[in-house]
């Protein structure tokens, strides 16, 4: 019997219906198949993943989102497993990989119900009732601190397993201290607004070049060899149009005839620019910071005047320049004033590897920095890119909210016991859900034993009796292969994180447990009105026709 409000799933046209028992059955397939293709890369002893495109460009990743986000995914439900890696990437930065195996194993749980014949609502209900209480726990369970210390070991269990391993502990420094550089008291609370950290790249050197910049970098040279290569108590002007005379305005305004009337011409083309740069200097800035182009002559002038000028800023740069400096951006150069110009303590150009870059630093609002990634490769340095970002989320998220929880497996080895007691407080058949979800919860510690090498088995049954010992810090200890306190040796995770990894791996699964209707639908062209592939798409309903 199915339910009358239960979901049904929309397939593209080329795919064939599938309904009840079997779809329910197809779906769980194709999400378990998912889980299990990131298993591996859980944990600090996970591997990686090398992603080859069609045109041979590759990615190597340990983070699951990554992953599943260049995956080429196809199957409807499979595409719903990868939209929780990226949600979950999206809200918190980290725990993708574990949500994603939660999901799958929650399907696995609920198949094995499903064939003793348990409803999919019952077991939705039991997940839901399993996920509120498990997030009751949580709350209780969670430590409560806002240090650096603290702080500092949060950003390394992020990094720990990522290709930034070996140096994670210099660059979970970086990430301390760009956080704590940024974060502010509103009213008591405190505030991380991680889009006031811009994170650079510079191919060359190696990762211990990485730095910590309390300011701006941009990845832009001054435009003239005469300028400044450094100006202190920087005054800034913004300017986002372009200190160049349109080539079009010339030609239709132009008609020489005269030859001596070139020169005339030139000098006064050379006097506009002239003109701009007086305009500039007369606002008292000795920068500009230029997103469109500045033209030779303007150069000129400007390196004449001692004023350090930067061409084609990057509209996203000038936006975070102006908040650090607190300039205005200006369009017309009769609009700028000294109210207008930004502040900063020291502009200069640095040569980094082979190119040369601005750095903006003690800026007039102190809430704006920079790391510069270094790293030998592309491929390198875009991972810890990745790493850093994932790092600079939860050391904010733990920053904002104090609150943190044992790492290593320990967690979810603890929810597991209490999540396995509650259930028998709810007897009846969501009992045997609710008991599913604590077993689902397992498959953490199990995994990350596995990619330890470790015996998982009896790993787990160590792991339990420790839990029902009162140890609720123990978790996996990947230096010694054995148990350990997480909280000694600094493995620990953010609350959100785990909170939202444990609500959004339930709630796609209890989505996918929903659906037992998968009907191939109409191209959406077909739907825009008679013609064109509205022939086709008619016929397409039931499905059966080959892709087009
Ligand atoms: P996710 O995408 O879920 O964050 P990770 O590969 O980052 O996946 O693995 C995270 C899990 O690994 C967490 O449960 C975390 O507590 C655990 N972990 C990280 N570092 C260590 C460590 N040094 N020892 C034990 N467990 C660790
Ligand atoms: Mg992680």
């Amino acid at each position: 019997m199915l339910s009358g409000n239960m979901p049904i799933l929309v397939l593209k046209e080329g795919t064939s219906r599938e309904q009840g028992k079997n779809a329910q059955k197809n779906n769980i397939e194709a999400a378990k198949t998912i889980a299990d293709a990131i298993r591996t890369t859980l944990g600090p002893k996970g591997m990686d993943k090398m992603l080859v495109d069609s045109i041979g460009d590759i990615i190597i990743s340990n983070d699951g989102a990554t992953i599943l986000k260049e995956m080429d995914v196809e199957h409807p439900t499979a595409k719903m497993i990868v939209e929780v890696a990226k949600s979950q990437d999206t809200a918190v930065g980290d725990g993708t990989t574990s949500a994603v195996i939660m999901a799958g194993e929650l399907l696995k749980q609920a198949e094995t119900l499903l064939e003793q014949g348990v409803h999919s609502t019952v077991i939705t209900n039991g997940y839901r009732l399993a996920v509120n209480e498990a997030k009751n726990h949580l709350e209780k369970i969670a430590l409560k601190a806002t240090d650096d210390k603290t702080l500092k070991k949060i950003a390394m269990t992020a990094l720990s397993g990522k290709n930034t391993s070996l140096s994670s502990d210099f660059l979970s420094d970086l990430v301390v201290k760009a956080v704590d550089a940024v974060a502010e008291d509103r009213n008591g609370r405190i505030v991380v607004d991680t889009a006031n950290i811009k994170v650079d790249k510079k191919n060359g050197g190696s990762v211990s070049d990485t730095q910590f910049i309390n300011g701006l970098v941009i990845d832009k040279e001054k435009v003239h060899a005469k300028m400044p290569s450094s100006v202190k108590d920087a005054k800034i002007a913004l300017i986002d149009s372009a200190l160049e005379i349109k080539k079009t305005e010339i030609e239709a305004k132009v008609q020489i005839s005269d030859p001596t009337k070139i020169q005339d011409f030139l000098n006064q083309e050379s006097d506009t620019f002239k003109n701009m740069v007086e305009k500039i200097k007369k606002s008292g800035a000795n920068v500009v910071l230029c997103q469109k182009g500045i033209d030779d002559i303007a150069q000129h002038y400007l390196a004449k005047e001692g004023i350090y000028a930067v061409r084609r800023v990057k509209k996203s740069d000038m936006e975070k320049l102006a908040k650090a400096t607190g300039a205005k951006m200006i369009t017309n150069l009769d609009d700028l004033t000294a109210e207008s110009l930004g502040k900063a303590g020291k502009v200069e150009e640095k040569k980094i590897s082979d190119d040369r870059m601005t750095f903006i630093t003690d800026a007039a609002n102190p809430k704006a920095v920079s790391l510069l990634i270094r790293g030998g490769t592309e491929h390198v340095i875009s991972e810890i890119e990745r790493s850093l970002n994932d790092a600079i989320r939860v050391v904010a998220l733990t920053k904002e909210d104090g609150k943190y929880l044992p790492g290593g497996g320990a967690i979810e080895a603890e929810l597991a016991m209490k999540i396995r007691s509650f259930a028998n407080t709810v007897g009846g058949r969501e009992q045997l859900a609710i008991e599913a979800f604590a077993k689902a919860l397992e498959i953490i510690p199990r995994t990350l034993s596995e990619n330890a090498g470790m015996d998982p088995i009896n790993t787990l049954i160590q792991l339990k009796a420790e839990h029902e010992k009162g140890h609720v810090t123990y978790g996996i200890n990947f230096e010694t292969n054995d148990l350990g306190d997480m909280t000694k040796i600094g493995v620990v995770d953010p609350l959100r994180v785990k909170k939202h990894a444990l609500e959004s791996a339930v709630e796609v699964s209890t989505m996918i447990l929903r659906i037992d209707d998968v009907i191939a639908s109409r191209k959406s062209s077909a739907s825009e009105g008679p013609g064109g592939m509205g022939g086709m798409g008619g016929m397409g309903g039931m499905g059966g026709m080959p892709p087009m």
